[in-house]
């Protein structure tokens, strides 16, 4: 083909109308005159491969991956990053222009560049964290969090085998304790984060005493709607640092948006209003 595609990007999840990264991606092309589009796009689990090998061939360059696809996709990939096999899912495709598919995952990069721009002063490795959850966040958040140099991670999870699970993929710096105890691992906790749903809208709140928590711990939810939970807002009465998980969303997708456009992206206060619009 002699002349040049308009480049594309998009998401691949079901459902996908929820997603934020159309907002946020289309308002890095305007703001940075590039003539692409990002599209979200609703594809079963079936159509998931045949799909994936179709778009290149349109003027895609990549796409994002969210729920229910992001285990799926990693196997499909042709090539995967460490990160990505570590955390045993993919968030991010690039189509490369030899035809491989390279899968990545950019949730734990998002997670500590969201700590870094908005609690400065964050030192991980001055003290151990403590994890709530163990889903696929949870995955992404400690890869991330050991590779930072965390000493120690207290994880907990309502299902504690999950938990244990994890323990057994990242090793001997990860310590399971039991859901009920979720409470007291606040109290030795320089860095607090919630990867469970709940506090999200529409799900019960994080019902974990809250009251160890100590002054000058830096306090991440990755629950984004609302921006300001109960986690979050315990924590500042305290005198907490805390962080709201939008953030990570605006972080994780710098990397992506960079492969497939060319151009490093900027996260900064108009980046937020519109991915919130
Ligand atoms: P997931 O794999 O489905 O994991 C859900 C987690 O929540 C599990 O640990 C689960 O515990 C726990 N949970 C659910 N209901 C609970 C309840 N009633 N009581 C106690 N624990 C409960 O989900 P995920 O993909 O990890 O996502 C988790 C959250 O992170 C979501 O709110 C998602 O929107 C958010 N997230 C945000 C970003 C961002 O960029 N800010 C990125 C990724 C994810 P069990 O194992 O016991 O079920």
């Amino acid at each position: 083909m002699s002349h040049d595609r308009i480049p594309l990007a998009g998401v691949i999840g079901s459902p996908v109308a929820h997603s934020r990264s159309p907002q946020l991606h289309t308002h890095w092309l305007k703001t940075l005159g590039i003539p692409g589009y990002y599209i979200p796009m609703d594809v079963t689990e079936a159509d998931l491969e045949g799909v994936l090998r179709t778009l290149p061939k349109t003027g895609f360059r990549g796409v994002n991956i969210t729920v229910p696809h992001k285990e799926k996709a990693l196997e499909l990939a042709d090539m995967v990053t460490d990160r990505a096999t570590i955390i045993g899912a993919a968030n991010t495709l690039v189509f490369r222009k030899d035809g491989q598919i390279q899968a990545d995952n950019t949730d734990g990069y998002g997670f500590i560049e969201n700590l870094r721009q908005n609690a400065p002063d964050w030192d991980p490795a001055s003290g151990p964290a403590a994890v709530l959850g163990a889903g696929g966040a949870a995955r992404a958040v400690i890869a991330a969090l050991l590779d930072v140099g965390v000493p120690e991670i207290l994880l907990s999870n309502r299902t504690r085998v999950r938990a244990e699970t994890l323990q057994e993929r990242f090793g001997r710096r990860v310590l399971v304790i039991d859901w009920v105890q979720a409470g007291n691992m606040l109290e030795d906790a320089v860095t607090v984060v919630n990867t469970t749903t709940l506090g999200m809208v529409g799900n019960p709140p994080l019902r974990v005493p809250l009251d160890g928590l100590r002054k000058g711990a830096v306090v991440t939810d990755l629950v984004y709607a609302p921006l300001q939970t109960r986690l979050l807002i315990e924590a500042e009465k305290v005198g907490c640092v805390t962080v709201d998980g939008l953030g990570m969303l605006l972080h994780q997708a710098v990397p992506a948006f960079e492969r497939w456009f060319g151009t490093r992206p900027e996260v900064d206060t108009a980046t937020r209003a519109a991915a919130l619009r």
